[in-house]
C-alpha cells in the first residue's frame, strides 16, 4: 500500500476538500475483504513491537487526531490487537485539569512520550492546543498563533532525541459524523459516548476544518509527518494506519540484542 500518498508534504497547501475520505484506492476488495486482511498485519506489528521492546533504543509516538466520531478509540482497538501491553502505552488528553493548566500547554505532553523501546499512543494530543483553543479562542489569537513553531520545535527535539513519530489526522465527512453520532443514540452500549457537546461542536465543522487545515499545513515536518487517513471506511483507515506504522518500524533497522558469548556451549542440568 502507498501510504506516502496520503502524507502531507512539509509546507504543502492543504485542500480538505480535496481529500476523499471515502478513497480506498490502494485495496483491491470489499469491506469483507479489507477485514480479513489486518489480523496479518497485527501480527506483523506485534513482532515488530516485540523487537522494538527487546532492542530498548527507539521510540516511537503515535498521535491520533480528528474530529468527533472520527474512529479514534476504534483505531487504537483494531491496529493496536495483539500486542504486548508491556510497551505499548496510551495517552488520552482531556479537558485540562487545574494543575495541567497551571502549567504551559506542553508540560503534560512531555510527560508522557515514550521511553526507550516504548510506544505511546496519544490519543489527541497537544494538537487540541491549535484547535479545540483556537476554535473557541480559549487563548488569544497570539497565544495560539505562535504555538505551530513550538510544536514544530518540540517534535524535532523528540526526534533528535530518538523517537519516532507519526501523527494521522482520520478525516471524516460531516454526512459520516452525523450518522455515527445517530447510531451512538441509537445503541443503547453506544449512548455512553454521545455528548450532547458534541452537537455544539459540529456546529463549528467549518472552524474546525479551517484549524486542522493550518495544523496540517504548518506541523507536517520531515521528522514528524502528517498523514491525511481516509476515515469513513472503518477498515480502510485501519489498514492505512497499520501499513504507514510497520513500514515505519521497518525502516528503523531494529535487531535483536547480542547474547553473551558461548550460549551454545551450555548444558543445563
Ligand atoms: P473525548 O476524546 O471524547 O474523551 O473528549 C475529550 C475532550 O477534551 C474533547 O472535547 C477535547 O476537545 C477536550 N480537550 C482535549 N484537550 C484539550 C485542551 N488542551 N483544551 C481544551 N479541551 C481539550
Ligand atoms: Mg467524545
Amino acid at each position: 500500500m502507498d501510504v506516502k500518498a496520503y502524507r502531507v508534504k512539509p509546507g504543502a497547501r492543504v485542500d480538505l476538500q480535496k481529500w476523499d475520505p471515502d478513497d480506498k484506492r490502494f485495496f483491491d476488495g470489499n469491506k469483507e475483504e479489507g477485514r480479513a486482511a489486518l489480523p496479518a498485519l497485527n501480527r506483523r506489528l506485534e513482532a515488530l513491537q516485540e523487537l522494538l521492546w527487546a532492542e530498548e533504543k527507539h521510540k516511537v509516538l503515535v498521535v491520533l487526531q480528528g474530529m468527533d466520531t472520527s474512529g479514534k478509540d476504534g483505531t487504537i482497538r483494531h491496529v493496536f490487537e495483539g500486542v504486548n501491553p508491556q510497551g505499548v502505552k496510551v495517552a488520552s488528553f482531556k479537558v485540562p485539569t487545574p494543575e495541567e493548566l497551571a502549567h504551559d500547554y506542553l508540560w503534560r505532553i512531555h510527560k508522557q512520550t515514550p521511553g526507550k523501546g516504548e510506544m505511546v499512543i496519544f490519543n489527541r494530543s497537544h494538537y487540541e492546543d491549535v484547535l479545540v483553543v483556537r476554535v473557541h479562542n480559549f487563548v488569544p489569537p497570539a497565544v495560539w498563533g505562535r504555538r505551530y513553531e513550538q510544536i514544530n520545535a518540540f517534535e524535532r527535539q523528540l526526534a533528535e532525541e530518538g523517537t519516532t513519530i507519526l501523527k494521522f489526522f482520520l478525516h471524516i465527512s460531516k454526512d459520516e459524523q452525523k450518522q455515527r453520532l445517530q447510531d451512538r443514540l441509537d445503541d443503547r452500549e453506544k449512548r455512553w459516548k454521545f455528548s450532547t457537546g458534541d452537537l455544539a461542536e459540529r456546529k463549528l465543522w467549518d472552524d474546525y476544518t479551517a484549524a486542522y487545515t493550518a495544523v496540517l499545513e504548518q506541523t507536517s515536518t520531515e521528522h514528524a509527518p502528517w498523514y491525511i487517513v481516509p476515515a469513513n471506511r472503518k477498515w480502510y483507515r485501519d489498514l492505512v494506519i497499520s501499513h504507514a506504522i510497520i513500514g515505519a518500524l521497518e525502516g528503523l533497522d531494529m535487531r535483536y540484542p547480542e547474547c553473551e558469548p558461548g550460549l551454545d556451549d551450555i548444558v543445563i542440568e
